[in-house]
């Protein structure tokens, strides 16, 4: 069975790279009927960061990205946090010490710092734990057996690093790549296990994906580096054959190259997909979510970001993904990320389906400027509208805030040099008829509109205009009599009084 897992290190929020890793996973086991495990790599301490872990749960739910097995949904190979998983992995260390695969290292910071002082140069910046040093350090390698014993014994603080082979090559087929080589040589002898006794990720991540028995991993590219450290834990522990299948997928170029926060905030557009508020700064990075982006393009977006099935096709729901994706139709290079391609896909998303479905987030909006929507129907009548005019959810309330409140102020610069006495005549008599009127439709209204127009001898088009400002505030929104229906008699009349005054 198709097991893949999404297993984020809880440091941050989660940007938009980090969410296409978990849609490229879930929409690969989706489509091979296979689970999609989300577990937290919170082994390293020192990064952890309270609020991210929630923080991952919330934005998987809103893209609707639901995990089989999580910390919080439970599963047959729980826990699922990996500080939690703390004692199952020094059993694999000490088996990789006593094969000669991996050694004890008693060096102090302070001799690890001397170490990287007394090999620096300006060709070796920063000097590395490997072959070439590892000999000169204080380890189970360069000290006896007894000497080793005797500080195991006085309970020593050490660690426990892999012995990097020399001059190997190690070789694995990535699912986007192909075959892909290493030289051993050049690999550090990468910690697996701390001194307190808790896995570096690399232990961590092989022991738990045989214990999860995950079939296929993709990660960001970022992680390319390590693999070889991964090949090599895999042979030695649980056989080469037994090892998932990878995929590296490439990175998310921004307009300079990587996306960076800083681009997002040079470039004016969000990185993270909700809003993320670093606890240490107190600094808020802005989210697709509050931006008023709707989860079915930022999810249809992201899919479109290193992939397509090889069609003009761009629009796809989350079904239509799964049935859709294939992991060897994801592109080598990276993919660059365009801000305004992105509203296009959230416009499209927008007009496709019926407000009704995204209702609740504008009412968000509105609340936001202290209107109360009451009548949901009405609400969706008027969103349904206006929604060819809108690029994010936010955009409602500037294209349809007049249908709850009379226009804070009119805008009568374009209608003002060709205004004149008849003009104010005819609105004033025009408003006597709405009052009076016992037909309130747009059919209607505009026949009687028309019919009064021609009886005082303007033409209606040069009458339009200033009943959309006298109604709306400015030159913008649906069509004028649509307006005059919904938004009613006693508000039409109200408004072209005040408008007069
Ligand atoms: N914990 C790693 C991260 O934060 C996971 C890498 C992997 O998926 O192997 O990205």
């Amino acid at each position: 069975k198709v097991r893949v897992r999404f297993a984020p290190s809880p440091t941050g929020g989660l940007h938009l790279g980090g969410v296409r890793t978990v849609l490229y996973n879930y929409l690969f086991a989706k489509k091979h009927g296979g689970d999609f495990v989300l577990r937290i790599e919170d082994t390293d301490q020192t990064r952890f960061v309270p609020g991210a872990e929630e923080y991952i749960y919330e934005t998987l739910e809103w893209c609707g990205l639901r995990p089989d097995e999580s910390p919080r949904h439970g599963g047959p190979f729980a826990p699922y946090r990996q500080s939690e998983r703390k004692l199952r992995y020094r059993q694999y260390a000490d088996q990789l010490v006593a094969a000669g695969q991996a050694y004890y290292a008693f060096d102090t910071a302070e001799e690890l710092d001397a170490m990287r002082q007394r090999l620096r140069t300006e060709e070796n910046p920063t000097p590395q734990y490997d072959h070439t040093v590892r000999m000169q350090m204080r380890n189970s390698l360069s000290l006896s057996e007894s000497e080793t014993k005797a500080l195991l014994d006085a309970g020593t603080p050490h660690v426990v690093r892999i012995k990097m082979p020399q001059g190997e090559t190690l070789t694995f087929t990535d699912m986007i790549r192909g075959e892909v080589s290493f030289d051993t040589s050049v690999v550090d002898d990468k910690v697996l296990l701390k001194a307190d006794g808790m896995p570096t990720y690399h232990l961590a991540v092989v022991v738990d994906d045989q214990q999860m028995e995950i079939t296929h991993a993709f990660r960001g590219e970022e992680w390319l580096p390590s693999a070889p450290v991964h090949v090599l834990l895999w042979r030695y522990l649980f056989g080469k054959d037994q090892m998932p299948q990878w995929a590296h997928l490439p990175l998310i170029l921004g307009p300079s190259g990587k996306l960076s926060k800083r681009d997002g905030a040079k470039y004016g557009f969000p990185v993270f997909a909700a809003n993320w508020t670093d606890p240490k700064s107190g600094e808020l990075t802005e989210g697709f979510r509050e931006r008023g982006f709707l989860p079915e393009a930022f999810v249809n977006l992201l899919a479109m970001l290193g992939w397509n099935n090889g069609t003009e096709q761009e629009l796809f729901s989350l079904e239509e993904l799964v049935q859709e994706f294939d992991i060897a139709k994801v592109h080598k290079g990276g993919a660059k990320f365009d801000f305004d391609k992105a509203k296009w896909f959230n416009h499209e998303w927008i007009k496709k389906q019926d407000a009704a479905v995204y209702a609740p987030q504008v009412k968000a909006f509105f609340a936001a400027h202290g209107v109360t929507i009451t009548d949901d129907a009405h609400f969706i009548t008027i969103l349904n509208l206006v929604k060819d005019r809108c690029t994010l959810l936010a955009d409602f309330w500037e294209q349809s805030s007049f249908f709850f409140q009379a226009p804070q102020s009119i805008d009568t610069a374009p209608i003002l040099a060709k205004w004149n006495e008849a003009k104010t005549v005819f609105f004033q008599s025009f408003a006597q008829s709405l009052n009076a009127a016992t037909e309130w439709n747009a059919a209607a209204l505009e026949a009687l509109f028309k019919q009064q127009a021609t009886d005082a001898g303007i033409k209606p088009g040069e009458l339009q205009l200033p009943l959309r400002i006298m109604l709306v505030g400015g030159k913008f929104g649906p069509p004028v009599f649509d307006i005059a229906t919904l938004i009613g008699k006693e508000a039409t009349v109200a408004r072209i009084e005040s408008a007069l005054k």
